[in-house]
């Protein structure tokens, strides 16, 4: 990996201090588990490293008035141990998921939602939107993991799988950086690129997030397809969150992961959902309504039947109805 300068500050103005205003020329360091990975592979090369792990302010785990508050530095198996956090099945399933136990050990939330796209292009040094010889690599190549939602040009699909349950749960992210604090609402914080300049989640080269406010949910779950219970992301997830009137839906919320660059809200089965009983039958209808969109490379159809029977199991687990 190519040299750089070390800081470790211990409150949140330093380290904001000691980032750079543009790309590139620092990166936080928080557990590390993807970081030193893309210092390795020369995929980042700042000139500053700023170590997080010091800032006590971005840790923990709390019940308030609003919801619960995840600091950016707990770890998954903190989310995971967390009495706060068992009204949310959905959000402890995506951690969960997340393997192996030395990356939920290490690996924070705050890392989780920033970590770049697992796109072996993107990973290869080719960018976001990685062309060559006048090609589109994702398009024309192997696109067997790519995303199977959404016109480009990005067909990476988000890493997190912390983001799509947090879409659906209604969360917000505060970021603080030079100016102050801001909270951006989880279905905004992921962004699909249209430039290769342009990043994948919405915040500054000198923004740091800072915690995670997650609202009081109804009945949620969050069902994830793998291709092997070992160290890998899933091939699709969803995420849903139930609001029930008696046996009937009366809202909806359906977010899918690791199926698009950002994650994906299922909105034509949210609104067939609206009113219904939900069966077996019902919630198979609304996995079809959830990939009606869908629009597959040459490579990657088979991830439609994944993603419509995430849909389908994570309704039925939310439901506590039996398939
Ligand atoms: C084998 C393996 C399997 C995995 N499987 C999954 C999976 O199934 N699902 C999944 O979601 N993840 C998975 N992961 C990824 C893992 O969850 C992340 O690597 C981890 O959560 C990142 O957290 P970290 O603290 O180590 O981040 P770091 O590696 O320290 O940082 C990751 C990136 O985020 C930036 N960053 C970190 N914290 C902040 C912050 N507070 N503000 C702004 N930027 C920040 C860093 O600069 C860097 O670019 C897997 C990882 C491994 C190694």
């Amino acid at each position: 990996m190519q040299a750089f300068e070390y800081a470790s500050p211990a409150t949140l103005p330093e380290a904001i201090a000691l980032l750079g205003a543009k790309w590139g020329e620092a990166d936080i360091l928080a557990g590390g588990t993807d970081l030193l990975a893309l210092l390795k592979d020369y995929l980042c090369t700042p000139k500053r490293v700023v170590n997080i792990k010091g800032i006590k302010e971005l840790g923990g785990i709390a019940k308030t008035a609003a919801g619960v508050r995840i600091g950016a530095l707990a770890t998954l198996d903190e989310l995971l141990a967390s009495a706060d956090l068992k009204a949310y099945p959905a959000l402890l399933a995506a951690a969960r998921g997340v393997a192996s136990p030395q990356s939920r050990n290490r690996g924070t939330a705050g890392g989780d939602l920033c970590q770049r796209p697992r796109c072996w292009y993107f990973r290869a040094g080719f960018g976001l939107l990685p062309q060559y010889e006048g090609k589109d690599l994702a398009v024309d190549g192997d696109n067997r993991y790519h995303s199977i939602f959404g016109d480009g040009p990005a067909r990476f699909v988000s890493a997190s799988s912390l983001g799509p349950t947090l879409v659906a749960l209604g969360a917000r992210i505060t970021v603080a950086g030079p100016k102050g604090n801001r909270t951006v609402a989880a279905d905004r914080f992921f962004v699909a690129p249209k430039t290769a300049a342009q990043r994948e989640i919405a915040i500054q080269p000198n923004e740091i997030v800072t915690e995670v406010l997650v609202p009081a949910a109804g009945r949620n779950a969050t069902y994830e397809v793998r291709q092997k219970e070992a160290l890998d992301w899933p091939l699709a997830t969803a995420s849903v969150v139930l609001r029930m009137k008696g046996s009937s839906v009366a809202g909806a919320r359906i977010v899918l992961g690791h199926v698009a660059p950002t994650p994906w809200v299922a909105a034509q089965a949210e609104k067939f959902l609206a009113g219904k009983s939900l069966t077996a039958d019902v919630a198979e209808q609304a996995g079809q309504a959830a990939v009606a969109d869908a629009r597959p490379l040459s490579g990657n159809a088979y991830k439609v039947q994944l993603a419509k029977v995430a849909v389908k199991r994570a309704l039925l687990a939310a439901a506590g109805v039996k398939a």
